[in-house]
């Protein structure tokens, strides 16, 4: 049995009380343990990472230097980490070192960001210069799909902007995060970069605890809600980055076997456990049945099995309840009208397993449409004009990203700039999400951004001074 060690203060700390088990998702059994920090562990790592704020804001180069170091050390230990996060989380292998690989790559341009000196003047005509001041303490909370790479987004900027971090990973995938903070220890300052792991309540735990400054959630609505809630008893700056039920839209011109492929991935990749993923598709109603058959043909020839085998497409759901939720939806969607025209139930095979998907679903309310799944479930719903798909699109309360699918490029832009949402792509789906271009999503799917200049900039507040002399 592996276990693994929480960082606080700069120390490996296993001394824990109770222990978390973590399992494969392939196999469903246990084979690594956590720490469950307890409130005392909650507070030294708060206080230490309190003491660690003003020295670590002070060393501008110092920072630069430690980010990247900590894209070296993930590079160097690349391979061992993609394992261990195929082992907790369920993906192909290939996609870990992806995760890995894009990880060292957000360190790498937060620690090459210039942070600007804004010149400018004020109504007697001095000079004045407008800084970005860290906050503080950072809580940052990460989910469970992508643990790593939605850690290190906000690790990345929030220490490159002078803040000192809490990061709470997922308790179902927590490894690779601690593995990560024990890799980094000696990279950097006693105290600036913390790890804690347990099961709730020591999310909530640490967005109500007195020290942090500002709260860095990435999960669903339904937890950011109650995130937002507790944040605002002790008037903490928030980003929110929440749930997704992104829509593509196919217009009648799309010839579906040209685009099946990239469509299909486009929902599928990482089993559908993306948040800016197709999650819903609206076809014109003459190309309904052809798009139905090409992404069908493609949905049965995935390789579905353990990510550990570098042959395998498409891995287990990542955990138990992910698992029974999916499969709560499909039931229902066959129970409303649907058709599966391939899939529609659980693997009967060790380990948490849903067959690929791929639903004829009517016009009309059906949960599977409307509430996100966040699986390998896709609806194909018909339309007949593009007015009503683009009422259809934006219906509902998330707005995260979205897609048309077109051989018009033209017609194919008008209708992405009719979409609510913080990303729209044409003839792909959230392949604008880099380091550089801010992401976040409208309506209920968050508040604020992350990357670029913009999500560091979520990390700073603006002070106004006296401009040196030049
Ligand atoms: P979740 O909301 O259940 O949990 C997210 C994190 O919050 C976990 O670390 C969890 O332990 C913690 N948590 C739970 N209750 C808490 C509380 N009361 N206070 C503080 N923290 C608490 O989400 P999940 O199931 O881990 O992740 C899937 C969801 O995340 C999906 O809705 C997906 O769309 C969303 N997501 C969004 C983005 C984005 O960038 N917008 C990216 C990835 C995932």
């Amino acid at each position: 049995m592996d276990s693994h060690a929480m960082t606080i203060d700069g120390r490996a700390d296993t001394d824990s009380g109770a222990a978390l088990d973590v399992a494969n998702p392939a196999t469903g059994e246990v084979f690594a343990q956590v720490p469950q920090c307890d409130r005392q562990q909650l507070d030294e790592a708060c206080a230490a990472a309190e003491r660690a704020y003003r020295p670590w804001r002070a060393d501008d180069a110092g920072r630069r230097r430690a980010l990247s170091r900590m894209a070296d050390v993930l590079e160097r230990a690349a391979t061992s980490l993609a394992r261990m996060l195929t082992q907790e989380q369920g993906k192909p292998l290939a996609e870990a070192r992806t995760e890995i690989a894009r990880s060292a790559l957000w360190l790498r341009y937060y620690a090459d960001l210039d942070i600007p000196r804004e010149v400018t003047s004020n109504d007697a005509g001095d000079r004045v210069e407008i800084v970005r001041r860290p906050l503080g303490v950072v809580a940052a909370i990460a989910p469970w799909n992508f643990p790593l790479l939605l850690a290190v987004r906000k690790i990345a900027p929030a220490l490159r902007a002078g803040n000192t971090v809490v990061l709470k990973p997922s308790p179902y995938t927590p490894l690779t995060t601690l593995a990560f903070g024990a890799l980094v220890r000696d990279d950097l300052p006693p105290g600036v970069l913390n790890i804690v792991s347990g099961p709730e309540p020591l999310g909530a735990w640490l967005v109500s605890h007195p020290v942090p400054r500002k709260v860095s959630f990435t999960g669903s609505t339904a937890t950011g809600m109650k995130v937002a809630a507790a944040a605002a008893t002790g008037l903490k700056h928030i980003t929110l980055e929440l749930g997704g039920n992104d829509p593509a839209i196919v217009l009648p011109d799309a010839d579906p076997d040209h685009i099946a492929d990239s469509l299909f991935w486009s929902a599928f990749r990482n089993n559908g456990q993306v948040c800016a993923a197709v999650k819903r598709v609206y076809a014109h109603e003459r190309i309904q049945g052809r798009l139905l058959d090409a992404l069908t043909a493609r949905a049965r020839a995935v390789r579905v099995g353990d990510g550990l085998d570098e042959t395998t497409e498409l891995g287990p759901l990542s955990n138990p309840p992910q698992l029974g939720r999916v499969h709560e939806l499909v039931k229902d969607a066959l129970a409303h009208g649907a058709t599966a025209v391939t899939g529609g139930r659980p693997l009967h095979q060790p380990g948490y397993f849903f067959a690929p998907t791929i639903l004829s679903a009517p016009p009309g309310a059906l949960r599977i449409v409307d509430e996100e799944q966040f699986g390998p479930a896709l609806p194909v719903v018909p339309y007949q004009d593009l007015e009503e798909a683009i009422f259809l699109a934006n219906a509902g309360e998330y707005g995260l990203t979205a897609s048309v699918w077109s051989s018009d490029g033209d017609r194919a832009a008008k209708a992405a700039s009719a979409l609510e949402c913080g990303q729209v792509t044409v003839n792909a789906h959230a392949t604008s999400i880099c380091p550089s271009l801010p992401f976040g999503g409208h309506k209920r799917s968050g508040i604020g951004v992350e990357n670029g200049p913009w999500g560091l900039h979520e990390f700073t507040g603006l002070q106004v001074l006296p401009c040196p002399a030049a």
